[in-house]
């Protein structure tokens, strides 16, 4: 991918934690390294990132924010201008207090953070109420979000209930997304999804009026508490698998090394 750098861009402001930082504020320099892919030979300034814009965004919201962390200030940054400048497919913003007041003598204090788009499938699921509506009040819901868009939508499919038998049917279906959320803040962006569907959270695999599971994130893997990546058991359901192959054969489980595709055909085998 090509760059394009903005260095030590000048702003005083009002960050930090410390009366005399929030109240009499102090300098900062913000440097961006912004990759995208090559315009090409055409010479359309409509292609190219308008790093004059950007620039001044960056003052602007410097100016008009108050954050006590720099870590927090650079994350809230860097999201505004990947929504912003869809041309971004990866940004680098280093935020530094060249007069950060600690008391000694250095040359400053800076916090630097890489953010980027991402990849991320989700299973959708409902067996209780208007099962369709809900699904779709919740695709456009999260295709509304500025930080997430719905690039694909699988058919509907209606299913015999998965682990508890003895339930109404199901329909459901995937999704794929693009995001800047991190893994954490998509899977609560989720579970309040869920919440407005007005899911009760009882046993497992009870009925439910809306389900949105996680299954894969870019090619991430991650075992917490909270969230298994990918999906735990995703390999082992026709009910997932189908849908997801329909909008991405080609997505990769990075724990099992194979495809959607793969792991479809080796359910059906089994
Ligand atoms: P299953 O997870 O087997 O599909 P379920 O969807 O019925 O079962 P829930 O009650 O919806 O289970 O979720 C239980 C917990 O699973 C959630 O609180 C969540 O923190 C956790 N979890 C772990 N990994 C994921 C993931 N990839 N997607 C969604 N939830 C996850
Ligand atoms: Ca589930
Ligand atoms: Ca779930």
């Amino acid at each position: 991918m090509d760059e394009i750098e903005i260095k030590q861009l000048e702003v005083y402001c009002n960050h930090g934690v410390f009366p005399e930082e929030i109240k009499l504020g102090q300098k900062f320099l913000v440097s961006a390294r912004l990759s995208f892919d090559p315009i090409g030979t055409a010479d359309d300034i409509k292609r190219a990132i308008d790093y004059g814009k950007v620039s001044h965004d960056i003052f602007e919201f410097m100016k008009n924010s108050s954050f006590k962390l720099i870590e927090t200030l650079a994350q809230h940054l860097a999201d505004r201008l990947l929504i912003k400048y869809k041309q971004i497919k990866r940004l680098e913003l280093e935020i530094a207090k060249p007069w950060a007041p600690i008391g000694l003598s250095l040359k400053g204090v800076s916090v630097r953070i890489a953010r980027g788009r991402h990849t991320a499938y989700l299973s959708a699921g409902a067996n209780l109420g208007k099962r369709e509506a809900a699904i779709r009040a919740a695709l456009d819901a999260l295709d509304k979000r500025e930080d997430c868009t719905v690039r694909a939508v699988s058919p509907f499919i209606a299913t015999k209930p998965y682990g508890k038998t003895d339930q109404p049917d199901f329909i459901n279906c995937c999704a794929e997304l693009e995001t800047v959320l991190s893994p954490m803040d998509l899977l609560a962006v989720l579970q309040a999804l869920e919440g407005a569907a007005g899911r009760e959270r009882g046993e497992r695999w009870a009925a439910r009026t809306l389900d949105l599971d996680l299954l894969l994130y870019d090619r991430e893997m991650i075992k917490t508490e909270t969230l298994t990546l990918p999906h735990a058991d995703m390999h082992n359901r026709a009910f997932v698998l189908e849908p997801l192959c329909e909008i991405a054969p080609g997505a990769f489980h990075p724990v099992l090394n194979k495809t959607a595709c793969q792991l479809l055909a080796e359910l059906r085998g089994k």
